[in-house]
Parts: structure tokens; sequence; C-alpha cells
């Protein structure tokens, strides 16, 4: 059977940008002419058909990553849509994992932002080749040459500039094409409108340099070119494409999302620079059966494997799951392996995505994303493979939450909804934990930022009804350990009938940081039944919840079981599960625990007036100053403040410049809470073990 589609004429891309750099815009404008939406809708009028959640469209952010696909030129191109508030991590983490290109939009007047930085690293570390786009070329203070060398000198790549754009501001009417050698005039329609007064000249020297850089880097062009042979522009392209998805440049264009200025351009960019499912290295992943290394080949004949990097739950229809489909086909209703659970699982109907309806398809491709519904134990980060031939990839990795809420249902009907609610969206949304405290009796919820915390609560509220009320956002403080114990556990219960005995001795270390939980097990033959161990694990997992100081969850741990006993009639999971939490409990309160606290990077941009009190500000709150850069009158200040000593920094910091400077803040690592602040935080938390 052929394919919808030939592999290499699919892109799965994502488009990538500083909250308010014209994404969504940008998003639209390219589903206006190639996709399947019939009315444009406008950000500003909260239309947008990318926005699926109400509040991103009062908002006007895009929140949740949403797969929609159109066409272009007998291509099928994917869009991801990848947030661009770094609240959101989550969300841009598992969309980059699934991208094979991406569309990194900037401000023209802006240039580049804190954010655009942070998740530009990210696409490094996943191996996505860009394009860029300098949005916005219309707008007072747009400024192409600056936003390329920024591209160049803050993210340090290789900014190519194919395009040049004609006028600026109100007078940005077109772009010189340097690779077709045209003037694209854009009140004329697309193609080769006539030249401008002096741009001749102009347009051979641009694109004489343009092929001089090339050359560098290509050996091909640079055999052309010390030929003197003329270098046409398919050959360019081609260039420009083996460099592009080899990371090795990044070709700059620009343009006018709102005006719809440059948008036929980028699509044709997408199709002609960005890498198709075969241009990228074949996916790695282990045989969970043997832990062999495993390679999946991009193409319909091999075993089938996918990877679910979204869940919805869509209160009509259900758990809807995104598979970037790697490998082989599979039918609507099979059967398929989950290799992260074990379990197996039906597929039930599959669907391509359109930004305004969903398209059932009873097949699902190599090298594309599909949503399936009915699947019930996948979640995000999971592997899904044909069970006969199984494959194990690497689970998404998520950054933890860093901020915790306490909520409390308005009424008791709202408390039967609240928890189903909760873990519902903890499903979708692996930084975002629930948790409930047994001693308050209280649910604290937590996440990455304020901005997170509150989408969820609006959530909880209009797609669910449920109604809360929330606390204060609180810090999520870690506990942790500084040295090693052993320590012993004995649950033993003998009161006529059967008894109970559980007896363990762990060995409990400090981990290195950001390891998280370690569990090994070194039991001399015979002294545990090993059929007991897991109930031992799942003993000290339960500990880890709460059992640091002040009642915090413990991390960076490791933990083995060396030694105990059984009784042949008296032992028990349970026996075992008690004995093993009564030694974690009492190792980790001998083992000088501490508190960790999380530190944010925090970037502030300013005018150089302010840059001294704003410094000032900052060292009162225990920051460590990084760097300050200036640049036209203005300073960018990076620093690494604990999350604990931001709050109304934004409302000082605005008054201390009257509302000129602005921030951005995101997770960087934990660290340990100096020991003068404990007894405070101890005590806030009214809680103390
Ligand atoms: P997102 O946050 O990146 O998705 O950005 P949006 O697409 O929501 O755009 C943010 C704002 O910039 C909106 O008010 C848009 O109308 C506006 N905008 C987007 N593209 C352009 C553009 O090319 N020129 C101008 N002048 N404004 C734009």
């Amino acid at each position: 059977m052929s394919r919808t589609f030939p592999l290499d004429k699919i892109r799965n891309i994502g488009i990538i940008a500083h909250i308010d750099a014209g994404k969504t815009t940008a998003t639209e404008m390219i589903l206006h002419h190639a996709g399947r939406t019939y009315k444009v809708g406008r950000v500003d009028e909260g239309t947008a058909v990318m926005d699926w959640m109400d509040q991103e469209r009062e908002r006007g952010i895009t929140i949740s990553a949403a797969a929609t696909t159109c066409q272009w030129h007998g291509h099928c191109i994917n869009i991801i849509d990848t947030p661009g508030h770094v609240d959101f991590t989550a969300e841009v983490e598992r969309s980059l994992r699934v991208l094979d290109g991406g569309v990194v939009i900037f401000d023209g007047v802006a240039g580049v932002e804190a954010q655009s930085e942070a998740v530009w690293r990210q696409a490094d570390k996943y191996g996505v080749a860009r394009i860029c786009f300098v949005n916005k070329m219309d707008r007072l203070g747009a400024n192409y040459d600056r936003t390329v060398a920024m591209i160049s000198d803050r993210l340090r790549s290789k900014a190519l500039p194919v395009q040049l754009p004609i006028g600026s501001e109100k007078q940005f009417r077109g772009v010189i094409d340097l690779i077709e050698g045209r003037v694209v005039l854009f009140e004329e329609g697309s193609g080769s409108g006539s030249s401008e007064e002096g741009s001749e000249a102009l347009l051979a020297r641009q694109r004489q340099e343009m092929i001089e850089s090339l050359a560098e880097l290509d050996d091909q062009i640079m055999i052309a070119y010390l030929d003197g042979q003329e270098i046409s522009a398919s050959e360019i392209r081609a260039a420009i494409r083996r460099l592009t998805i080899a990371g090795r440049i990044v070709p700059v264009l620009c343009g006018s999302a709102l005006r719809d200025r440059g948008i036929q351009l980028l699509l044709d960019a997408i199709v002609d620079y960005l890498p198709s499912p075969v241009d990228t290295p074949p996916v790695v992943g282990t045989n969970p059966r043997t832990g062999e290394e495993v390679r999946r080949l991009t193409g319909d004949d091999e075993p089938f494997s996918a990877l679910a990097f979204k869940t919805v739950s869509d209160p009509f229809m259900g758990r809807l799951v995104y598979l970037r489909v790697y490998s082989g086909r599979m039918r609507a209703g099979a059967q398929v392996l989950n290799s992260t659970t074990e379990k197996k699982e039906r597929l039930g109907k599959l669907y391509v995505m359109h930004a305004d309806h969903r398209e059932e398809v009873a097949l699902s491709e190599a090298g594309t994303i599909v949503a399936t519904l009915g699947l019930k134990t996948t979640s995000t980060g999971d592997t899904l493979c044909e069970p006969a031939r199984p494959v194990l990839f690497e689970p998404i990795h998520f950054a933890e939450p860093v901020l915790a809420m306490a909520v409390e249902p308005k009424s008791k009907a709202d408390q039967d909804k609240l928890d189903d609610t909760l873990s519902k969206l903890a499903v979708e949304d692996p930084t975002f934990k629930i948790y409930h405290d047994q001693e308050t009796g209280q649910t604290l919820i937590s996440g990455m930022g304020e901005l997170h915390l509150e989408v969820l609560m609006e959530r909880i509220f209009r797609e669910y009804g449920v109604r809360v009320n929330a606390g204060k956002p609180q810090v999520a403080y870690k506990g942790t350990i500084t040295v090693p114990v052993e320590s012993e556990g004995r649950f033993v219960r003998q009161s006529g009938g059967r008894g109970q005995y559980g007896h363990v001795w762990l060995r409990i270390e400090p981990g290195e940081r950001g390891s998280g939980f370690e569990f090994r097990e070194q039991l001399k033959g015979g002294t545990i039944p090993r059929e007991f161990v897991p109930s031992v694990e799942t003993g000290v997992k339960s500990v880890l919840q709460s059992g640091g100081l002040s009642g915090y969850p413990v991390v960076d741990v490791k933990v083995t079981l060396y030694d105990g006993s059984f009784h042949e009639v008296d032992s028990s999971d349970v026996a075992f599960r008690m004995a093993a939490s009564m030694a974690m409990r009492d190792g980790l309160a001998k083992a000088k625990p501490i508190i960790l606290e999380p530190v944010m990077e925090m970037e502030i941009l300013t005018p150089d007036q302010f840059t001294g009190d704003i410094i000032g500000d900052l060292n009162s709150r225990r920051s460590r100053i990084e760097g300050i850069e200036s640049r036209d009158d203005s300073s960018t200040i990076r620093s690494l403040v604990p999350l604990g000593e931001t709050f109304g920094f934004a409302g000082d910091m605005r008054s201390l410049s009257q509302g000129r400077a602005s921030h951005t803040m995101q997770f960087h690592h934990y660290e340990e809470l100096p020991q003068s602040l404990v007894e405070q935080v101890v005590a806030r938390t009214g809680r103390s073990r």
C-alpha cells in the first residue's frame, strides 16, 4: 500500500518563539496558506484556531502543544505547537523531543530575548535543525541586521541571511531573495517584482557574500566557487539544506506575519531546508527484555515504534494521546505494547489533527504524527511498539516543580470532582504534581511557576467546573541527607492467630544532586525471599514523599536493602512494607538531613540608569550576579536568585525602574538552604518532624 506522503516530503516542525514575538499569528498565516482553515483568526480578536483553550485566547498565549497538519507544494507539514513561556518547560521539552526541525520567530524590534535563548539551548540539546524568521518588520524600530547579529552573538550560531528586507517599518514592502537573485515586492504578490533603484548592485554584492560564506562551509560550493563557475539557485539551496540539517548554519528570513508578508517564502524555506524524518539519524532505544541497544530506521517496513508526547483529556472525547510514529505502520484497533509500563494496549481510533477539525485515518504511518483515542495506561513519554519486536525509548526528561500551592474545594460537590480533575490534569502535564498532606489534610498542587499554577487553576474551573480556593504559592522545598547511615526496621506482631513479621536493614546514602531516588538490593542468598523485595521498595518510597525535614519530599538518596530476616508463616508484603518505612524514617532522621531550595536563573533588562538600584535590590535577595552586559543604553543583568527571595520582586523592580525594566526567570538548580534559614522555613510550614 502506498503512503499518503512519501517520507522525504514530510516535515515535522515546531514554531518556537518568545512570548509575543508572533508565533500564533505566524502559525495562523501558515495555516491560511497551507492548511484548511477558512477564516484567518487574529490573536487580538481571540479567534486563533491554534489556541484551543479559552484562557489561552484571553491571554493570547499558546500553552498546549496541539499538533496540526497542513500541506505546501506536495509536502505534508506537521506543526507541533511549542509554547514560548518558560513556565511551560514541559511542553517545550516534549515537543522538541519529537520535532525534526524548527522555525524560530523573533520580534524584529526586541531581537533575541532571554526566553528565546533558553529554548534555543534546549533545541541544541535535542539536535533540532532551525531556520529563523525575523517578524514584525513593519513595526517602528524593527532592525533586521541587529537581530541577525544577535542570533550570531547571543545564540552563538552561524546566522545566514537568505533574504534582505526592502524598506522598513511602514515602508517595509518586500524582500531581496539572495538565492534566486530576485526582488519580491509584497504588494504585487509573490514572484519576481521590478527592481528597486540601486537594489541590483546591492543584490549582486550580498549574493556574492552569501556564496562566499557557504563556500567556507561546504566543499561542493567551494569547488564550484574556486573554479569560477556560475552557482545556480538549486545548488545554493541544496548546500543550505545540507548545512542546516547538520546544524552548522541557520538561514534567516524576514517578514510580517500580521500583514501576511513573507509567509509563503517561509513555507518554501520550511520545505527546502528543514529535515524530513529520513534526514535525521535513526532513533535509538533499548530492548526492554535484554537491555541491548536497538535502532529503528524511519520506514514502513520496520517494526512499529512510537513515542507518546502529549496527553490531553478532552472533557467530551476522553483521553487523546499524541504519538510521534518513528517506524512501521499500525492499524486503528491493533494491539501494541507499552514498553514503558510493560502493558499491552489497544489503539483506538486514529486521527490526523487539523487546526479546526480531526480527520479519522485507518493507519498510522512511519515518520508522522497521529492522535489516538482509547489508550488507557499510556502517558506522556511512554514508548509504544509492536509486541513481538519491543523497543524502549529514553523517557522525556521533565523538570521538578518548584512552586506549590494549597487548594481547597469550595463545596462538597466540588470536593468530589476535585481529585478526579487534578489527576486528569497531572496525567496531561508531568510538571504538575498533586500531594495530599496526611497531617493537615490539605491538598497541595505544584508546578513550574506562578503563571503555570494560575493557568491550571483556570482550567480546573473552566473545563471541569470545579470551584476551588487557592492559598498563596509557596516554594517547593525538598529534603535530602548529607551522611550515609545504616538503619534497621522490624515490624513484628504476635497476637494469637497469624502474626506479622518483617525485618530489614537498609543502607541509606546521599546521591548526586538531581539523581532523584535509586533503590538497590544486595541480599545474600535467602535472607529475605525475593518476592518481598518490591514491598520493601514500596515502603521506602512511601517515606520519600514527605519524610524530609519539615515534611518535605526527599530526593537524591540511594537506598540499598542488604540484610534482614523473615518468618516462614508470618512474613507478608504488608509486614515488609511497614518494616522498610520504619527503617527509612529512622535512617533519614539520623543521616544529617538538610533542606534544598530551588534557585532561579533571572535575567533583567533595564535602562542603564536603574542598573545600580536593581543590583542593590538583587543583593538583598541572596542572589549571585553572574554577569552584566550593556548594549544601546540598556543593560542585561544575569543572576541566580533563590525562588523564596523572588516574591514581590516584580513590583519592586517596577517601582525602582519606573516600570521600564523587565525580567524573565526559570528554574536553574536546587541547592542547600542556609542553616540560618532552616528554622524559619520549618516554623513557617508549622510542622517539624
Ligand atoms: P505569540 O505570543 O508569539 O503567539 O504572539 P502573537 O501571535 O500572539 O502576537 C503578539 C502580538 O504581536 C499580537 O498583538 C499580534 O497582533 C502582534 N503581531 C504579530 N505579528 C506581527 C507583525 O508582523 N507585525 C506587527 N506589527 N504586529 C504583529
